[in-house]
């Protein structure tokens, strides 16, 4: 039996990131993968040309869907690019309503590396009370976090312990904060904040690629390994190699994504 997983997201066209990279990540770590789109995006390494939502009801639509299908139930969720507020909503109805109780990664998808809002104000604003409470885990990097003040009503200069605090205190499981936006250097690191626990580091070496869609990759290999059984800081240790081997293998080819930033 292999576990199954929902990744909930955006097409991208260019094949780097969204539900194509959710699905190619889980089918390398041996997972069922399901899925519900929540928008179609037009987009190559360089740019996002076309962004279309989906209407909400065929969101909620996939989900139930996606929730009663197969022999094997739905194990994990990871939620990705949501677009919209309206459709922020259908999601937390619709995963309230079919699978409750399900661990849930929450990749808060901002922007495309290539610029892009993939989501609006609203639709971060909608995110925060009504998905952000029903995460076992909460994957931003330190850009996404940085704008989650504004909407937590934190002031911009808010040190990262205090707004992981304030993201467990409206109720999801963990935030893992992504380091590889900060200044470069020999290693990156990440840090996982979970209640009632001493923070958790996460170092691993940096290479000179860029590579995109590791954010999306990071968060499904953790909801494959929530899947499969692990506990929380063993499925982000585990997601963690598996991003580290795609960017060992790339330097040593010496190939990348071209216009992607050089960051995790
Ligand atoms: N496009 C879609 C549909 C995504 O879901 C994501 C990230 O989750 C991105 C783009 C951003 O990926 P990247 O940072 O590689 O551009």
């Amino acid at each position: 039996m292999s576990p199954a997983v929902l990744f909930i997201g955006g097409m991208d066209s260019s094949g780097g990131a969204g539900l194509m990279r959710d699905c190619a990540t889980a089918q390398a770590l041996g997972a069922t993968a399901r899925s519900a789109v929540t928008a179609v995006t037009a987009q190559s390494d360089r740019a996002v040309s076309a962004l279309h939502p989906v209407p909400e009801d065929i969101v909620a639509a996939q989900i139930a869907a996606a929730a009663d299908t197969g022999a094997d139930p739905v194990a994990a969720i990871k939620v990705g690019m949501l677009g919209s507020a309206g459709i922020t909503r259908a999601v937390a109805r619709t995963l309230a309503r079919h699978l409750p109780d399900v661990p849930l990664v929450l990749d808060p998808v901002l922007c495309a590396s290539s610029g892009r809002a993939l989501i609006d104000a609203e639709g971060i604003a909608a995110m925060l009370p009504l998905l952000v409470p029903r995460a076992t885990l909460l994957t931003p990097n330190l850009p996404e976090l940085r704008a989650l003040c504004a909407p937590l009503g934190l002031p911009g200069e808010t040190g990262e312990a205090e707004i992981c605090a304030a993201l467990l205190d409206l109720g999801c499981g963990a935030v893992l904060v992504k380091g590889g936006h900060a200044p470069q250097g020999p290693t990156s690191e990440d840090r996982l904040y979970q209640r009632g626990y001493d923070l958790h580091r996460l170092s691993s070496a940096r290479y000179p690629v860029a590579l995109r869609g590791t954010g999306c990759q990071l968060a499904s290999a953790v909801a494959v390994h929530l899947a499969g059984g692990r506990a929380l800081p063993a499925a982000v240790a585990k997601a963690k190699e598996m991003l580290d081997q795609r960017f060992r293998a790339a330097a040593t080819r010496g190939d990348g994504d071209p216009c992607a930033p050089q960051v995790a």
